[in-house]
């Protein structure tokens, strides 16, 4: 079978992986149908070395598929069952998997990721025909009968990841009716949590970034203002639209250390500042404390327990109150999907996310 793997920095190539195959009783045995290429799969193909990836390494966390088979302890799934994989193996027992928080599994991990998965054995990627997937049981969810189809896809992948941590920093920003809700970042996730915004009914959402064409689609997924941080001063838009008194929501889905002192500066006091942006392994956030402090702002949020949320979204994507599909601007093949890194890693116009069909 084909998968993706990292060879080195900037080098991402499909090969022929060995087969998947059912290693511990509970495990299940996935064929991909659609799987995606992630921002945070950008930073292991720019800095993949200094996080300890070697050559080989696989990659992907984001797929839907077919249970192909099934080991002799996962209940609840059966083959042909079509399942969506959050981005993190979760084992559904623990005590962080009982309280919902499934990214704290002390016996999980993220596909894709292997310097970081310490559960022994070699953890596989989604980006590949077939995937293993370890603690089935726990980590699967399956796809309810109206969004099973292959038409589906595209809906249903983003909330392995993307609109799930999108979802999470609406939930940590805890926005309320009439709020006005800063989203920082024009990427896949800034646009999925301006759409998840849109759930709590707040007044304004003004999405920020660098790319004009991505603020045209965050403007079709709920965006009331956009503004190109490049061009325009975000304090003055902030100011002019909350009586000087900042936003009482800040979704920060970059997390570098400039974006997050921008958040506390701007934020109203008393809220708080969600942050779910994977550039905290780039450096760490440079939040000024003491003003923190005096207008007493929390940072909530983090890495996201996607499976805790997708009882709440599988019937909101049912229904039609949300659809996150427009960040899947492009779709390839297999044989193309390493292009899809250049593609996404360079910016190209008209690019947000690239999905791979296998
Ligand atoms: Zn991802
Ligand atoms: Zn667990």
């Amino acid at each position: 079978m084909k998968g993706i793997v990292y060879k080195a920095d900037k080098d991402m190539q499909v090969e022929t992986v060995p087969d998947a195959a059912i290693e511990n009783p509970r495990d299940a045995v996935i064929r991909v149908t659609k799987a995606a290429i992630c921002g945070s799969d950008l930073h292991i193909y720019n800095h993949g070395e200094a996080f300890g990836f070697c050559d080989g390494d696989r990659c992907g966390h984001e797929f839907v598929g077919v249970v192909e088979e099934v080991g002799a302890e996962v209940s609840g799934l059966s083959v042909g069952d079509k399942v969506l994989s959050p981005f993190w193996i979760s084992c559904g027992e623990c005590h962080f998997c009982a309280k919902g928080l499934q990214t704290s599994c002390v016996n999980g991990g993220p596909y894709g990721f292997a310097p970081f998965w310490a559960h022994g054995g070699e953890i596989q990627g989604g980006q590949s025909e077939y995937v293993r997937v370890p603690h089935a049981t726990g980590t699967l969810d399956v796809i309810p009968e109206s969004l099973a189809d292959s038409a589906s896809d595209t809906k249903t992948l983003p909330l392995t990841d993307v609109f799930g941590t999108g979802y999470h920093a609406a939930v940590c920003g805890d926005i309320q009716p009439g709020d006005t809700v800063y989203v920082i970042g024009d990427g896949a996730v800034g646009l999925s949590a301006a759409h998840a915004a849109t759930l709590f009914e707040p007044e304004n959402i003004i999405v920020a970034g660098h790319h004009d064409d991505r603020l045209a689609i965050a403007e079709t997924m709920g965006a009331t203002h956009t503004i190109n941080t490049s061009r325009d001063d975000a304090a003055e838009l902030l100011a002019g639209l909350t009586e000087g008194r900042g936003p009482q929501a800040v979704l920060a889905t970059i997390s570098s250390p400039e974006t997050m002192a921008f958040a506390a500066e701007q934020i109203e006091p008393g809220k708080s500042v969600a942050w779910v942006g994977m550039e905290v392994f780039l450096g760490a956030p440079e939040i000024p404390w003491d003003k923190a402090f005096f207008k007493n702002v929390g940072v909530k949020g983090g890495v996201a327990p996607v499976k805790s949320y997708l009882p709440t979204l599988w019937p909101l994507l049912e229904g039609g109150k949300i659809d996150p599909s427009p960040v899947l601007t492009h779709d390839m093949s297999m044989d193309e999907a390493a292009t899809g890194y250049e593609v996404m890693a360079s910016r190209q116009k008209g690019s947000v996310k690239v999905a791979i069909t296998p």
